[in-house]
């Protein structure tokens, strides 16, 4: 199956070619399966990430790192859904979102002290906005911050906090004044070895190899200066994010996507029924054509998504779209090849893990019905 690059430059080929090739050494397909079957982290494949310096492709050139455009972020992002999701979400947790609020939002000492050892995969980080009873209200959040001298009191539960089982730093949302609404919601660099900490893994239905956890705040002290920005000043750095998160996972799911079509394909031309090939059935046919063009329209939004925010225009409603459209197509791509594999696709193999893979994207990073509200604002509906 030719994963096309039409479109891209010649170091937007090179580099797809040489992550794909990282990845391909340090992750054969039964390290990917043990990954999953014993819900491990992809440690040496980060190491490896962080030796060849991938993790400071979208971080600054002053702090040591590329300062890749959003298509470049598009490209590789796209490269890494579609040979693994859980080592593209060990990717992400660090280098996107934890990078982006150190880039954006942190003191200029701690920028200097943080960044380089994230970038030497010294430092791995995560980000705790959901709870319990809070997830799409982000402003809704229960969790409190309160100020205690020269620093704050964090008390509350924070719940699906991907990767904070092996984060050395998360970026914690709190309510420092619960009667403001969104000026009452404040963001905390905090120590994952605070006392007062605690951390519990979950048991997803995929992803497993980038698990999502319950994490407690009793009492937990972080020091005034690890207020990020100021206090109450939350929301617009929780947006200022939103467009980037939107298109990478748009670009995750368009590689994932590539990679189930290749996947039923080449099952489906040695799968012999009835005397045939199954693919000279149409039933089958169609449903590989059905899935070329899902995929198809999943790269198209994205790479739209991703040439129109480097261009500086206002992308809010492409980089919704492509959220949207790269996701649930993933997930029908997804349940096509699973039907084209039949029973060997339901029992524990790279389809069956893929399909597991595939449910999440309609739901993390903002949920389809969320983000259709926001297409309809934006249509001043
Ligand atoms: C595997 C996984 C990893 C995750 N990782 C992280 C992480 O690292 N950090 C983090 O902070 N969070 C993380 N999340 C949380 C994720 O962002 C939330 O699950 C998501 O925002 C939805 O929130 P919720 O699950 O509480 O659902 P709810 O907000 O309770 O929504 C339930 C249903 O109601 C719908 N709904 C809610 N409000 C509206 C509305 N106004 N209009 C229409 N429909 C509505 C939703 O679309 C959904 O279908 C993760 C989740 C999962 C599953």
């Amino acid at each position: 199956m030719p994963y096309k690059t039409f479109g891209f430059t010649q170091e937007q080929i090179l580099m797809r070619d040489s992550i794909l090739g990282l990845l391909g050494r340090v992750l054969p397909a039964e390290k990917m399966l043990e990954l999953d079957k014993a819900s491990a982290f992809p440690a040496a494949a980060f190491e490896a990430i962080a030796a060849d310096g991938w993790l400071g492709l979208p971080i600054g050139s002053e702090y040591g790192g590329a300062g890749a455009s959003n298509t470049d972020m598009a490209v590789f992002i796209e490269a890494m859904g579609y040979y693994h999701y859980g080592v593209r979400s060990a990717y992400m947790t660090t280098a996107i979102y934890g990078a982006s609020h150190l880039q954006y939002h942190a003191t200029e000492a701690q920028r200097q002290d943080m960044l380089p050892r994230l970038i030497a995969g010294q430092l791995r980080m995560c980000i705790a906005y959901s709870e319990p009873d809070s997830g799409s209200d982000a402003a809704g959040i229960r969790t409190r911050a309160v100020r205690d001298g020269d620093a704050y009191l964090i008390n509350g539960q924070k719940i699906y906090i991907t990767n904070a089982h092996v984060s050395d730093w998360m970026v914690v949302s709190a309510k420092t004044d619960p009667d403001a609404g969104h000026k009452g919601l404040s963001l905390f660099l905090v120590d994952s070895k605070t006392p007062g900490l605690t951390i519990r893994p979950m048991d997803p239905l995929g992803s497993r190899s980038s698990l999502p956890n319950e994490v407690f705040f009793t009492d937990v002290r972080v020091p005034a200066g690890n207020l990020l920005g100021s206090e109450g000043g939350a929301w617009p750095m929780l947006m200022r994010g939103l467009n980037q998160e939107r298109l990478l996972l748009a670009a995750t799911s368009a590689g994932h996507c590539m990679r189930i079509l290749e996947l039923a394909k080449d099952f489906a031309v040695n799968r012999t029924a009835f005397g045939k090939r199954i693919t000279e059935y149409q039933a089958i046919s169609h449903k590989l054509a059905d899935m070329h063009m899902l995929t198809e329209l999943a790269r198209m939004a994205t790479f739209h998504a991703a040439r129109m925010l480097d261009a500086g225009e206002d992308a809010v409603l492409e980089t919704t779209t492509a959220k949207i459209v790269a996701t649930e197509n993933n997930f029908k791509v997804a349940d096509l090849g699973m039907q084209i594999m039949g029973g060997a696709g339901y029992m524990a193999g790279e389809m069956q893990r893929l399909f597991r893979e595939a449910r999440l994207g309609p739901i993390g990073g903002g949920t389809s019905e969320i983000l259709r509200n926001v297409i309809g604002k934006r249509l001043g509906l």
